[in-house]
């Protein structure tokens, strides 16, 4: 008995250490998601025959206008555990997890750096993007969705929502979901609430959006001064808490560019893949 409670402790503090901020403005958050520990919900049926996951070719340059990365169509690979990780429906691989970027689009060289990595791995990602931010580089939203990212609502303003009214939440979620679609024709299926931070309120209203909500269960701590300017650092974080259905929380920073390809290459060689967004199921 006792033992289990440890277990379940160092699992929770594991958990805790990961955070949600931006990489300048916001302070230093130790935040830890619910149901850190809790028991999988019930598998669903719908288990396609095996598909690949991702198409693998690499995306071309900003040359076509039309990489149609949506694949509304995409069979359904992953559903998402209460514990926000990644478990597979029929034969899809158990060692595979999610890779995400928070809190842009702000850096049109950070982001190409980043999306040239992810090609040379043939790797896809969610860019869990804020609306402030999407007003003021809307051309990089539009490159990293016509490069194949997905991207995910991670709230207009990055407040925390956990004790807002409903009104408030309502237009923090809305806003994002009309820019991106009025950008590139499509709404965000995914939210992350900045900080890892939402109530009952935040949930139902994601859900009401058609979004699959979820913070994560492998953060890079990438945020955290602790890493600033050290790759290595995004590295051995990553690689400390991997497990398989990751949902691994980076952002987008200078130094976790530099740290991905190497951090990549270091999650294949432990034998996992990457899970392509587009086939996580949204319903639960
Ligand atoms: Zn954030």
């Amino acid at each position: 008995m006792r033992k289990k409670w440890t277990y379940i402790i160092a699992a929770a503090m594991l958990i805790g250490l990961a955070g949600c901020s931006g990489g300048d403005a916001d302070s230093v958050s130790i935040t830890t998601p619910q149901a850190a520990v809790s028991a999988e919900p019930t598998r669903q049926a719908d288990a396609p025959a095996s598909v690949p996951a991702a198409s693998p070719s690499p995306s071309e340059p900003a040359a076509s206008p039309s990489p149609s990365p949506t694949a509304e169509e995409a069979p359904k690979r992953y559903r998402m555990s209460e514990a926000y990780r990644f478990v597979p429906i029929g034969d899809a691989p158990k060692k595979a997890v999610l890779l995400t970027f928070d809190d842009g689009p702000k850096d049109k060289e950070i982001i190409t750096s980043i999306l040239d990595t992810l090609d040379q791995h043939k790797a896809k990602a969610i860019f869990f993007v804020n609306g402030y931010r999407v007003d003021q580089n809307p051309e990089l939203l539009k490159l990293i969705f016509e490069r194949g990212g997905t991207i995910g609502n991670h709230s207009y303003d990055h407040i925390n929502l956990k004790n807002e009214d409903e009104a408030v939440v309502e237009d923090q979620l809305s806003r994002v979901q009309r820019s991106v679609d009025d950008l590139v024709g499509s709404k965000p299926k995914f939210f992350r609430p900045p900080f890892g931070a939402g109530g009952d309120t935040v949930k139902k209203t994601a859900k009401n959006h058609g979004m699959l909500y979820m913070t994560w269960s492998n953060g890079s701590l990438d945020w955290d001064s602790s890493a600033r300017d050290k790759p290595e650092v995004v590295i051995r974080n990553v690689m400390e808490q991997l497990h398989p259905g990751a949902n691994i929380l980076m952002h987008e920073l200078p130094w976790t560019a530099d740290a991905l390809d190497e951090l990549l290459t270091k999650i294949e060689a432990e034998g996992y893949l990457f899970i392509d967004p587009e086939t996580i199921a949204i319903t639960d």
